[in-house]
């Protein structure tokens, strides 16, 4: 765990198959600890420790922040590149407790030729794929 006060947690359970066809499952987790919260010069700086915890695999930072949004940005991209060391195709399930809003599916449509790519998290949202209909390039919007 992290020295400072915990302000954030988030976790996520990968369940994929291995090269055996064996089903295994990792869980991820994010901790983030406040260290000092300082104004300088009328910018707010918060010191956070963060853990990332990947399997058995286990990471930890120290950054400065102005705003804590930016805490859930980079948990983000963070397991998006956990998640992206699983082969698609081996991938069975991604799983986040309740009530978290990435756990959402959403349909995203090619902007080329308007047909549907797939269902992806809110997290990849931004992210660019090929079309498998016109194979050209579109990024994964929401839609309404
Ligand atoms: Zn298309």
């Amino acid at each position: 765990m992290t020295e400072g006060k915990v302000i954030y947690q988030e976790k996520c359970v990968i369940e994929a198959k291995n090269n055996e066809g064996k089903l295994y499952s990792r869980e991820i987790s994010f901790t983030v600890g406040e260290l000092s919260r300082k104004e300088v010069s009328g910018k707010k700086i918060i010191a956070l420790e963060t853990e990332f915890k990947n399997g058995l695999k286990i990471e930890k930072e120290t950054l400065a922040v102005s705003d804590l949004k930016y805490v859930r940005d980079y948990f983000l991209k963070k397991l998006t590149a956990a998640i992206d060391l699983v082969h698609p195709e081996k991938r069975v399930k991604i799983t986040f407790p309740q009530g978290n809003k990435y756990l959402k599916m959403r349909r995203a449509y090619c902007q080329n030729c308007h047909k549907r790519i797939k269902e992806f998290y809110g997290f990849y949202e931004g992210r660019v794929e090929k079309c498998p209909h016109c194979a050209r390039p579109t990024v994964l919007k929401r839609t309404q």
